[in-house]
């Protein structure tokens, strides 16, 4: 696959629909299209059908698009426009607004929003090993409280906030750190108890990793699976490797990001903010792996297949995504 370099290649690029056809095809089927209807024998080796940009399967008749399967099966925007909204919101390291998108592609403010949820779904790890390890480096583990206003929100909004356990007016956030891998997870959780909190790093954690939190949140059993450090915060530059600074560093890209780019994030929807933010966390560039643009995009184009997002899942509320 030819893949851009810059933000302008990648429009330029992807101005022919053939290249994006190309581009998305070439990352889900990458030893050839496959149909996605049947189990034939010669589902392996579709007809192309050029002018419409599809293939038709020679064992059960039927014809695909390269989107079928893809966060972008049913949408009506072009790929023309998928994949450079897609290299903005991996690459902007703030994010992009469904403005930017708006004022940048060409499409509908509203459109570009659901546009930008849509790909936030793409960007969503799926954590299948554990962090740390007894060899392995320390897993920092803390909590932030993002947002607040209940107040002026409206009554269903409310319900909808609650069922997701704000404590306070604030949502909290709990994340994870492989400082070695430089690796983070994060996610909304419902309140601060003990147990929620340790379930967490158990889910998250291999046993026998060293575990840094803070001193005063609910972590005083974890002693007995992990070897536990607790930041003593005055005594901060003495501790010298017990720290969770990279968790925290961490939260103030992610607040910034909310702050500065997205403004009004409701709560029910933060968890894909979060997704963005580790991803573009997670694909950073470091010393030992120095990730460009380029990477950071293929990345996340290789994501794309088998997910979906419905506009009710999206929402809350019934209705068509046909528009988007
Ligand atoms: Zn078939």
């Amino acid at each position: 696959m030819e893949t851009p370099k810059t933000l302008l290649q990648a429009i330029q690029l992807f101005t022919d629909e053939q290249v994006c056809v190309d581009a998305v095809a070439a990352m889900r089927w990458p030893d050839g299209p496959l149909c996605p209807y049947c189990m034939g024998e010669d589902r392996k080796n579709p007809y192309y059908l050029a002018t419409q940009k599809r293939w038709k399967c020679r064992s059960c008749r039927r014809q695909f698009s390269v989107k079928v399967g893809t966060i972008f099966e049913d949408s009506p925007i072009p790929l023309q426009k998928w994949l450079p909204a897609l290299w903005m919101l991996v690459n902007d390291k703030n994010g992009v607004s469904s403005y930017e998108i708006h004022r940048s592609l060409g499409v509908s403010q509203k459109s570009a929003w659901f546009m930008l949820h849509r790909l936030r779904l793409v960007l969503k790890n799926k954590n299948i090993f554990k962090l740390g390890g007894n060899d392995a480096g320390p897993v920092e583990v803390d909590e932030t409280f993002i947002g607040g206003q209940k107040r002026n929100m409206h009554a269903d909004k409310k319900v909808r906030y609650e069922a997701r356990g704000g404590a306070s007016g604030k949502t909290v956030v709990m994340g994870l750190l492989d400082r070695e891998l430089r690796q983070v997870r994060a996610k909304v959780i419902p309140n601060v108890k003990r147990e929620t909190l340790q379930n967490e790093v158990l889910r998250e954690v291999r046993h026998g990793s060293k575990v840094y939190t803070d001193e005063a949140t609910g972590y005083d059993n974890l002693h007995s699976r992990f070897v536990h450090d607790v930041v003593n915060h005055s005594e901060r530059y003495v501790d010298g490797q017990v720290h969770t600074n990279g968790i925290e560093n961490f939260w103030s890209l992610l607040k910034r990001t909310l702050k500065g780019t997205y403004v009004a994030v409701e709560p029910f929807h933060l968890e894909r903010y979060i997704d963005e933010q580790i991803f573009r966390f997670n694909n950073g560039k470091t010393k030992d792996n120095p990730l460009n643009d380029s990477d950071r995009f293929v990345a996340a184009l290789a994501q794309v297949t088998g997910r979906r997002l419905t506009f009710k899942e999206l929402t809350g509320k019934t209705g068509s995504e046909a528009a988007f």
